[in-house]
């Protein structure tokens, strides 16, 4: 197996163009469990973590840019305020250990429908910055990163530079079920992040379907019928929850069955909207 060390970003973006087969590594958590376990075996693996820049994170344009190597433990101890949802999400992944090591780059390298920070982030309509030596840069918003089942719209020749997301306007949350407490992979997962000045609430479903994916319709229900000077409606919680269950695809796995992830769902759903409501009502009385 080759071991492809590039320095600079342009070095790792020359190595992924002339080595497209070349398997990215950062920290690690997901690719060396790969290995270890032969369910993989690489003819080169291409290590980014001498390239600095990605460790990085900088508000550029009003949104917070993070590169993809930033581990979760300093988007945990940094980025709570302006990233809340993604923290949040943050906290819930492996140990400290994985904390440490683990990126929100190598989540989204993954793409696998359990990730823990795709909720968030397509709650709150981040963006994907990709690169390759031939086109450039690429900005792949959420909703289109994601095709299947491990699967991203990354090229074999691009490797994600950062993440760009908007500072949190609004309360969002995000709850995942598990079979335990910590280090544990999600049964199912569901982010809110509510968008006072635009009325509109984001979502993301984890874990319930071949790839993350937001509840169009709930999002959609909410646009239309959500009174933001008022107390929640319960009915009209009852149908977001449903049409957030609704959105869902399971299947039944050794971590759960897909008619207890739909329901499930729909709890998460009704839950994380009546904690972010209590926020902003809250924040308005302030
Ligand atoms: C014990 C344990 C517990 C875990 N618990 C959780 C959990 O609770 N929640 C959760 O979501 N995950 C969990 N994971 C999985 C893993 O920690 C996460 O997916 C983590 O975000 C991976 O980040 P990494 O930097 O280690 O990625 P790596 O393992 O280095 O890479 C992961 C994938 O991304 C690709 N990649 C990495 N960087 C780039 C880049 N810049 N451009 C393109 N592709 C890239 C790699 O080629 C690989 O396919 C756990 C893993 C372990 C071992």
């Amino acid at each position: 197996m080759d071991f492809l060390r590039p320095t600079t970003w342009e070095e790792a973006l020359a190595a992924k163009a002339d080595r497209p087969d070349a398997v990215p590594i950062q920290g690690g958590t997901d690719v060396m469990v790969e290995i270890n376990m032969d369910v993989r075996r690489p003819a080169a693996l291409l290590d980014l973590n001498q390239v600095a820049e990605l460790r990085e994170w900088a508000m550029v344009g009003g949104m917070c840019r993070v590169g993809a190597a930033v581990p979760y433990a300093r988007i945990i101890e940094e980025l709570g305020g302006p990233l809340q949802g993604l923290a949040q999400a943050a906290r819930t992944v492996g140990s400290p250990q994985i904390r440490n090591r683990g990126s929100v780059g190598g989540n989204l390298g993954a793409a696998s429908p359990a990730g823990d920070s795709h909720p968030p982030l397509l709650a709150a309509g981040a963006v994907v910055e990709a690169e390759s030596r031939e086109r450039g840069v690429r900005m792949i918003p959420a909703d289109e990163f994601y095709l299947g089942v491990k699967r991203s719209a990354l090229e074999p020749d691009e490797l994600i530079r950062a993440v760009h997301v908007r500072p949190a306007t609004g309360p969002q949350y995000f709850s995942k079920v598990g079979t335990r407490n910590a280090m544990v992979i999600a049964v199912c997962s569901f982010a809110i992040a509510l968008h006072p000045r635009e009325r509109r609430v984001g979502t993301g479903i984890g874990s319930a379907a071949p790839t993350p994916r937001r509840a169009f319709d709930a999002e959609d229900l909410l646009a239309r019928e959500l009174d933001w000077n008022a107390p929640l409606d319960p009915a009209l919680t009852r149908r977001f929850g449903e049409l957030c269950a609704r959105a869902a695809a399971p299947i039944d796995d050794v971590r759960g069955t897909a008619a207890y992830r739909v329901h499930a769902i729909g709890v998460l759903a009704r839950r994380t909207l009546a904690w972010a409501w209590n926020d902003h009502l809250g924040r308005r009385a302030a």
